[in-house]
């Protein structure tokens, strides 16, 4: 008999508390909070600027060695921290990312944590929640329309339609959708041209949502996003095509972060999804402004290993929202770092001692990253029933040999319980240490020596290889005034380097930069490494084999 239950049963039984009472723990009352059914609720617009004058609480940033297959559990530890500190008598919520529907139905699992760790309701949160992803979809694709429109109605801008930038989004994986024809079939039928689609989190509009500070800012930067080139091979932007107030009232509602509850009852703002290895990785600037006002402490989560969504939060999403974290937590666990040390998937019901030790190699490296950065952390073991006292004990005693702080959790088996010491650890990295925040790279460096500067301090690359049509590009960037933008890189989360099976440490290898983006209404350069994909494919057997719903419309097989 199999008496470890699923996610979803842990979540299915798991008593919420209404939404109302919730809200009232970090001091919002009912007109604070607009409702979706019980147990969500979206944070109104007045609340938000009332917020804006009172003191701010502390942020701790959750991140992770290089995920594999193994699983690494950063959003489990990001819960279980949160419910720890308020077990300890802190005031405490957590800000999370929501998900998005493609690794749901594909491979990853959920994105609400896991075990006695999870955001509640679970199945909302996974599925389409309080519409978002779908505003966010709806935007992008309104814009896409408009400008094929454009070029259908005489095309007054001079649009070259061979140099349309802006994809179509859907938030799903479809692989079949990387490259598309559209407008065929004669005049009446629209221009013919090569189109493509990315996967929503992906999207510009994701990241303008994430990063934007307030509507008028989202506005502003919806305005500013590039759409296309014209014939003289200028940039044209939405304000140029002037939808951006339609595509700011289409984004309305979808700009309010979500309220919802650990099962230990923790406030938790979940709002914002983009992906950390093909966007910037991090939930909304305003959902954490919003948490550090409501809360002394506010655990947060950046995307895959601190060599993608760290490095993203610290140099994009901190740099333009003015914050910054005062203590970081790395996520590691026994069974991901044998897998850096060479072992497979199914290798690793047994104890391996020779490639843990091997394997901790990609962990001290995201520590020298952080460490690197200024910020005062501690590695959270993430213990699994399967990890044998021994693996724990070599892994703690390699922390000890490079003296890195370390605790084991067992959040996902105990909820709050489990993090204690690790959430007693955190409040004395805040006490004692100051966080000397300090970004890898200036604003003014040229583009390349920024994306160098990633390269090779954060992924340990000896140097960067840039294709003829990036060096080209990086030239137009220059010449168009982009080139003071910070960079987001876009390369597999499973290795520093830009080949997904380059496990561990790697060393002598090379960066190489295809293509670059600009994402100027994010505020950012999008440098695409590698093969990385902006629409991810199925895999062979996918998540969504397992799902169906039972009589009473709950969700079954939903991890
Ligand atoms: P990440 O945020 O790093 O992608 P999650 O926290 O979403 O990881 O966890 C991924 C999966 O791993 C979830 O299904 C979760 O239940 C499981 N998991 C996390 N930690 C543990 C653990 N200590 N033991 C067993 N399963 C775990």
């Amino acid at each position: 008999m199999n008496l470890i239950k699923s996610d979803i049963e842990i979540a299915q039984a798991a008593l919420m508390k209404p939404i109302k009472e919730i809200g009232k723990k970090i001091g919002l009352g009912e007109d604070d909070l607009e409702s979706f059914g019980k147990y969500k609720a979206k944070l109104s617009t007045d609340v938000l600027n009332r917020l804006s004058e009172k003191e701010s609480g502390k942020l701790i940033l959750v991140t992770a060695i290089n995920p594999t297959p193994a699983g690494e559990g950063k959003s489990t530890v990001t819960v279980g921290l949160g419910d720890a500190l308020n077990k300890l008598g802190k005031n405490a919520m957590v800000a999370m990312r929501e998900p998005s529907l493609g690794p749901t139905m594909g491979l990853k699992g959920g994105a609400a944590g896991g075990g006695y760790s999870q955001v509640l309701p679970m199945e909302d949160i996974n599925l389409h929640f309080t519409g978002d992803l779908h505003a966010i979809t709806s935007a992008n694709n309104a814009l896409a329309a408009l400008i094929d429109n454009h070029l259908q109605q005489g095309n007054e801008l001079r649009i070259d339609q061979r140099r349309i930038v802006w994809k179509r989004a859907l938030d799903l994986n479809d692989r079949a959708l990387r490259k598309v024809i559209i407008g065929l079939g004669g005049p009446v039928q629209g221009v013919p041209r090569e189109d493509g689609f990315d996967i929503t989190v992906a999207s510009e509009i994701m990241a303008v949502l994430c990063l934007a500070t307030d509507l008028p800012d989202l506005k502003e930067r919806l305005g500013k996003m590039v759409i296309a080139y014209n014939v003289d091979r200028k940039p044209v932007t939405v304000k140029d095509l002037g939808v951006e107030g339609a595509l700011t009232l289409l984004l309305k509602e979808a700009v309010k972060p979500n309220l919802v509850q650990t099962i230990e009852h923790t406030p938790a703002l979940i709002h914002g999804g983009p992906f950390a290895n093909i966007a910037h990785g991090c939930n909304s600037v305003i959902a954490t402004k919003a948490a550090v006002k409501l809360a002394d402490y506010v655990v947060t989560e950046a995307g895959f290993g601190a060599d993608l969504g760290a490095e993203k939060f610290l140099h994009i999403k901190a740099r333009s929202a003015g914050i910054k974290p005062e203590a970081v937590v790395i996520v590691a666990t026994v069974r991901a770092l044998k897998m850096h040390g060479g072992l497979q998937k199914n290798e690793l019901a047994s104890e391996d001692i020779e490639a843990l030790t091997s394997g901790f190699a990609n962990l001290k490296k995201h520590v020298e990253t952080i460490e690197s950065f200024g910020l005062p952390f501690v590695v959270a073991i993430n213990r699994f029933i399967a990890d044998t006292d021994n693996e724990l004990k070599v892994l703690s005693a390699l922390c000890d040999q490079y003296e890195i702080p370390h605790a084991i959790t067992e959040v996902w088996e105990k909820g709050g319980d489990g993090g204690v010491d690790l959430a007693k650890r955190v409040l004395g990295l805040i006490e004692m240490q100051e966080s000397n925040f300090k970004p890898l790279y200036n604003l003014e460096l040229p583009l390349e020596d920024k994306i160098k500067t990633i390269a090779q301090k954060v992924y340990g690359a000896i140097n960067v290889d840039f294709s003829a049509k990036a060096r080209k590009q990086l030239h137009e960037f220059a010449e168009h005034g982009w080139d003071q933008l910070p960079i987001c890189m876009a390369k597999t989360q499973y290795s520093l380097s830009d080949d997904p099976k380059k496990l561990g440490r790697p060393e002598s290898f090379i960066i190489t930069i295809r293509e670059l983006k600009p994402s100027i209404g994010a505020g950012f350069i999008v440098a695409l490494t590698g093969d990385v994909m902006t629409m991810p494919g199925l895999p062979k057997s996918p998540a969504a084999l397992k799902m169906d719903v039972n009589e009473k419309g709950q969700a079954i097989g939903l991890f």
